[in-house]
């Protein structure tokens, strides 16, 4: 029985039917969609593929990124679905990415990095407000979808939370996913936090981006939230934009993915505050959370696998503003301490993305 691989559902990229092309018998070709052609974010892949027999069938799938420059960054995929994410090294030639698959039974989505859909995030806002959260909404993006907060603490100072302004960056949705699941739990550590700070936090803050399966902005010819945001120039832009000027956040944790295969990154304003979250991350209370085994799926992921003396890659922003910039704006309005990490994929599975979220947010929050 033929495996068929579809676009065209939530989050998926292509969207367009046309742009998968059957080669022959379980051999397929994709063309991912960019919406604005910046190969340096065009890492948006998201099909879904059917096995209709009882038995795993093999599937060759070549992906065709029509960009030459970041090629080095698309060696591998992930097939699989929920928290449950196969990582596969990938060939590359020239600017195709081509795998041979071993597919399951059933259905399984295959990707760059492991989906997260907005569906996703809709189940996960439920189990947020049995945990204590204050859901509100902030606005409505161009289309029309809640921006949805959820705030938890009744500390002093108010401290906001955002991931995945680039719909791509789908670690970034894992990671808040596991720091509010963490951030909800009773313990000695959480309600130390939850009474220095209250947390607004935004898990999806570009719903109409991750719902058309983009790679960087709210719509085609749409924003770039974190880098054009404070420009006001479309609604969900513009409800960010109140949203930050209401609250006066006294610091602001922005989560994001990127490609980098065996470093993460840290941006921010503040030498200081980057070097302080650097060496609070990595202190041994966290590389124990970071150092779980990851599955021996290939000797590339154990190489990457390596959590101690884990790699960062910190990017001072110039004290100048940046026209635009959600960031800035909140620094040179509210003096808002902020810095930006950005997540790896390789080496790291699904569940061990989300363990990484209270970490983060307990070394952001000793660095401030
Ligand atoms: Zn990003």
């Amino acid at each position: 029985m033929a495996i068929a691989i579809e676009g065209g559902f939530d989050g998926a990229n292509p969207q367009d039917p046309g742009a998968i092309e059957q080669l022959g018998e379980a051999s397929f070709l994709v063309h991912p969609f960019s919406e604005d052609g910046d190969g340096n974010y065009k890492f948006a892949l998201n099909v879904r593929a059917n096995n209709p027999a009882d038995a795993a069938q093999p599937l060759h799938l070549e992906v065709d990124w029509a960009d030459a420059e970041y090629m080095a960054d698309r060696n591998f995929i992930h097939v699989g679905s929920g928290f449950r994410w196969a990582f596969q090294p990938a060939q590359v030639s020239g600017t195709r990415t081509i795998v041979d698959i071993v597919l399951p039974p059933g259905t399984s989505y295959i990707g760059l990095c492991p989906a997260y859909n907005l569906n996703d995030f809709l189940a996960l806002s439920e189990m947020l407000v049995r945990f204590g959260y204050a859901r509100q909404v902030a606005g409505q993006s161009e289309q029309g979808r809640e921006i949805a907060t959820f705030r938890l603490g009744n500390g002093p100072a108010p401290v906001l939370l955002t991931a995945r302004f680039h719909p791509y960056e789908t670690a970034a949705s894992y990671c808040i996913a596991g720091l509010m699941r963490w951030l909800g739990q009773p313990f000695r550590e959480q309600e130390a936090l939850l009474k220095r700070y209250t947390f607004t936090i935004l898990p999806m803050p570009n719903p109409d981006g991750v719902y058309l399966g983009l790679c960087k902005r709210t719509a085609i010819g749409g924003v770039d939230l974190p880098h054009e945001g404070a420009d006001g120039k479309d609604a969900t832009a513009r409800a960010l934009l109140a949203l930050i000027t209401s609250l006066r956040p006294a610091a602001w944790l922005d989560l994001h993915g990127w490609m980098h295969a065996d470093e993460d990154g840290i941006d921010c304003h503040d030498q200081g505050l980057g070097e302080r979250f650097r060496s609070a991350v990595c202190s041994p209370a966290t590389r124990a959370v970071q150092g779980k085994p990851v599955p021996p799926d290939s000797a590339q992921q154990r190489s990457w696998a390596s959590f101690a003396g884990n790699k960062w890659k910190l990017n001072l922003a110039s004290g100048d503003p940046r026209p635009g910039s959600l960031h800035d704006y909140a620094f040179s309005q509210f003096g808002t301490a902020w810095l930006a990490v950005s997540y790896r994929w390789p080496g790291r599975t699904a569940q061990q993305m989300g363990a990484l979220g209270g970490p983060t947010l307990q070394a952001f929050c000793a660095a401030l």
